[in-house]
């Protein structure tokens, strides 16, 4: 046996990928308990179904689809009778082409049919109701129950115990790490316990006191009697399995009869507490009884598509328990509180292989190589975000919206508003629109600046790039460039780092030389060990041992609080205090009389503490739009009291408040990154074009020695390109007809005159002058990659 002592709570379909991937990885001291039977254990993989749709708007989702496809084959538990999703309103089928792109975007086959087409790969569909479909030769049926004894049989092999009926009533834990877990046949020895308990994950998870953001829901799974046009059908499958998300239905076939799953019915959630034990359960704990009633319009809707059903009937049916989250991403990683309690959580059959491999990397690794993982990490939650009330709310929410087509500025309609800055009763009263970001009632632009919009050149976007837009946000734009402009910044995740080890740790964590006097600010990146890129961050130096850290999320607090040593603290600073960026050319005429502070002394990249009228700031000289000006922030308590006194200065300047559209396209403008959507965990600052925020010869830091080798071998760049229309993101690169890359951001620049789009690419593509195309729903659109940044390259407004 090596490697540390490995406890896997469930052997479903997630349990047993572990059990799997950490095995091939040489740790063999490895326990798989199950209060049920195995491979059948009465959890959600023995009853589901099994399709395996892999297309994604998340690059991760589908990798992971992917490598799930891929192992399944191999173990001989996948048909692979591809996939078809169709179209029956014209919102769905332009739906179908962006869902194309993303495939493309993420390297994974697909076709775009016309209805006949449709009809010939899936000859149940009814020619006149279907107006298109998308083909996914890869997809295909997993027979979940077979690959978790594949994969159970191959740990096995290798020296893992697999316990069936072994009940978990409790874990221990001592000095804050795990220490047993507890059954009902006695007690194991623990190193690391993993939670890939499904629905029963958040009673699993309060047994060491972590808050599992997790509902199960039951979902209706039907199956018909015979279908006449599959009478005599004696393989299981032959045609793809089908996704009708016009009327949230999808099937699939099992020799002479179909399986109906169907996302329209109302939300039925239940506690896991609720859930019943494997001897009390009729059929098995995560199946309910059949409520036909619910499943009425998905029968008359199916009629309507496959016509042969019409004389079929609906014989058996389940409400099928299985997960939702609050964003619908699975929930993997170690808790912050108890050391050794993991979790791979609400992963579905479709992404199960992919979750097992991850997780083993992650655990025996140290990190995870083979994905991204920052959309899925558990700790990424902001506090409110794991409030029973919120988790259930936004778990039904998900459940309604599994295929609705979403537009990626689509903000969450409940609960709202959660969390609203000190500025919010000026915002609206100034007429803000608001979208919302982790929690964050944030303006998106503001009403009363629509007289701006008279007398400028605002080209009308196309359809998904006008919605949640407005020409107002074009004129915000350009009145920051030509005035003053207050933006509410308060969003933005900051920390406070301090104490005697503050500036090692800092060293330490980040890829800049922050040890610099007080009253400077450094941008840089906190690297993963493999030299990914985990954030980035801005460090400002405001006493000798003191820090405020402008970071992006709770991932970041996490990687600090991981790492910090007893003589440093960090503090979550977000909740308490506020930001207001002003910026503009006439920024320094309406702040310097405000403040006893020399504004012209503080150079770029500099901050320091002072007042503004009766309010105590500190004043960083940063900008993300590439404008002269200042974030300044204050406590929370007086953060009204600043806006109005910097409103009422500004008067005599021409002060608007601006929202974040003219933020967007500001930020593009000067090519500034966002983390998260222009580089993630899988890039590294070479490639992303922050190599400048790397110091290489400060000493040592996580990752630079892996950098030094990335540093040598860059073969793909973060590019900027100039496109004939505004996209959204996510789309696919194509040089000729071969994807090549996809986008990250896009928008306007309003100052430049054209469209904008940052985009992944092969670094030989990646040139200025090179002309390639964008995929955009059922278009091409021109694109040339261009010198970077657009606008003053000088830096001559940020350093004025
Ligand atoms: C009707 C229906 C249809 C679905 N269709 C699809 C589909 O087509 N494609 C797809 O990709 N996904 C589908 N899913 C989702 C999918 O089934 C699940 O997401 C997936 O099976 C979850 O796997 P898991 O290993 O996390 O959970 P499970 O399979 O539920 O395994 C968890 C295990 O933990 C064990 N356990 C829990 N608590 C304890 C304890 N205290 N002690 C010991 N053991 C414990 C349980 O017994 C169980 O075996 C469907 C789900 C339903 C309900």
């Amino acid at each position: 046996m090596t490697g540390p002592s490995v406890v896997i709570i469930g052997a479903g379909v997630v349990g047993a990928a572990l059990a799997d991937e950490l095995s091939a990885r040489g740790w063999t001291d490895v326990t798989v308990v199950d209060q049920g039977d195995v491979p059948a254990t009465g959890g959600s993989s023995s009853h589901a179904p099994g399709l395996v749709f892999q297309i994604n708007g998340s690059k991760t989702m589908t990798e992971m689809a992917r490598y799930t496809v891929e192992k399944f084959v191999e173990l001989d538990s996948f048909h692979q009778v591809g996939g078809l999703e169709v179209a029956t309103t014209p919102e769905r089928l332009a739906e179908l082409h962006r869902r194309h792109g993303w495939a493309a975007s993420w390297g994974i086959e697909t076709h775009l049919l016309s209805p006949e087409e449709s009809v010939a790969r899936h000859s149940l569909l009814d020619p006149g109701t279907v107006l298109g479909g998308l083909h996914i030769p890869t997809d295909g049926l997993a027979k979940a129950v077979k690959a978790v004894d594949a994969q159970l049989a191959r740990a096995r092999s290798r020296g893992v115990r697999v316990l069936p009926r072994h009940e978990v009533l409790d874990i221990t834990t001592e000095g804050g790490r795990v220490k047993t877990v507890v059954t009902d046949h006695g007690e194991l020895p623990a190193d690391i316990v993993v939670c890939c308990a499904g629905i029963w994950g958040p009673k699993v998870a309060r047994m060491v006191g972590m808050e599992l953001p997790l509902v199960p829901l039951a979902h209706q799974l039907a199956w018909t009697g015979q279908v006449p046009d599959l009478a005599g059908q004696t393989v299981e499958a032959s045609r793809p399995i089908l996704r009708h998300q016009d009327a949230d239905l999808y099937y699939r076939e099992r020799f002479d009869t179909l399986g109906i799953g169907y996302y329209g019915h109302r939300p039925m959630p239940v506690s896991a507490d609720d859930i019943l034990s494997v001897d009390e359960a009729e059929v098995m704990p995560s199946v309910l009884t059949f409520t036909p009633d619910d499943f009425a319009d998905a029968w008359t809707e199916t009629r309507r598509l496959l016509p042969s059903t019409r004389s079929a009937k609906v014989e058996e049916g389940i409400n099928g328990l299985f997960s939702f989250t609050t964003d619908h991403l699975p929930l993997l990683g170690e808790s912050r509180d108890v050391a050794g309690f993991w979790v791979a959580e609400a992963v579905w059959v479709t992404h199960s292989a992919g979750v097992g491999r991850a997780m083993a990397e992650w655990l025996v690794d140290g990190h995870c190589g083979s994905f991204d993982l920052h959309e899925c990490d558990v700790n990424r939650f902001e506090p409110h975000q794991i409030a029973p009330d919120y988790v259930r709310a936004r778990g039904c929410q998900n459940y309604v919206e599994v295929y609705d087509i979403i537009h990626p500025l689509q903000p969450m309609e409940e609960p709202r508003p959660l969390r609203t800055s000190p500025f919010h009763v000026r915002q609206r009263e100034l007429g803000a629109t608001f979208l919302e970001a982790s929690g964050w009632e944030r303006p998106q632009w503001y009403e009363a600046n629509a007289p701006l919009v008279a007398g400028r050149d605002i080209p009308t976007p196309g359809d998904w790039a006008a919605r949640h837009w407005s020409p107002i946000v074009a004129a915000e734009a350009q009145a920051t460039r030509e005035n003053v402009a207050l933006y509410d910044m308060t969003a933005l995740k900051r920390l406070e780092v301090g104490g005697p080890g503050a500036v090692a740790f800092l060293q330490r964590l980040t890829t800049g030389d922050v040890d610099k006097a007080v009253g400077s600010v450094t941008y840089c990146l906190l690297l993963d060990v493999d030299g990914g890129i985990r954030s980035d961050v801005t460090v400002a130096r405001l006493g000798p041992q003191e820090f405020q850290v402008g970071a992006n999320g709770n991932l970041d607090l996490d990687w600090f609080e991981r790492h910090r040593p007893a003589d440093v603290f960090v503090r979550d600073l977000t909740p308490g205090t506020c930001c207001v960026g002003v910026w503009g050319p006439k920024a320094r005429d309406l702040v310097q009389p405000l403040t006893r502070a020399d504004l012209r002394a503080l150079r770029y990249f500099r901050g320091t503490r002072t007042h503004i009228g009766n309010v105590p700031v500190t004043m960083l000289r940063l900008s993300y739009v590439g404008e002269l000006g200042w974030e300044i922030y204050t406590t929370a308590d007086l953060g009204l009291k600043l806006w109005d006194t910097l409103w009422e200065a500004g008067r005599d300047h021409g002060v608007i408040a601006a929202g974040r559209g003219a933020f967007t396209s500001l930020r593009l403008e000067k090519g500034y990154r966002s983390f998260g959507t222009d580089m993630t965990f899988e890039h590294d600052p070479y490639e992303a074009g922050l190599g400048f925020a790397v110091k290489l010869d400060k000493g040592d830091f996580i990752g630079r020695e892996a950098l030094l080798a990335r540093k040598e071998s860059v073969t793909r760049r973060l590019a900027c390109l100039l496109t004939d229309e505004v996209v959204m993101g996510r789309e696919p690169v194509y040089d000729g007809d071969r994807p090549v890359g996809y986008v990250t951001s896009a928008a306007y620049g309003h100052t430049i005159g054209r469209a904008i789009a940052y985009a992944w690419l092969p670094a030989s593509l990646a040139t200025p002058g090179r002309r390639l195309h964008l995929g955009y729903f059922d278009r091409r659109v021109e694109a040339v990659v261009a010198e970077e940044p657009l606008f003053d390259p000088a830096m001559t407004r940020l350093r004025g």
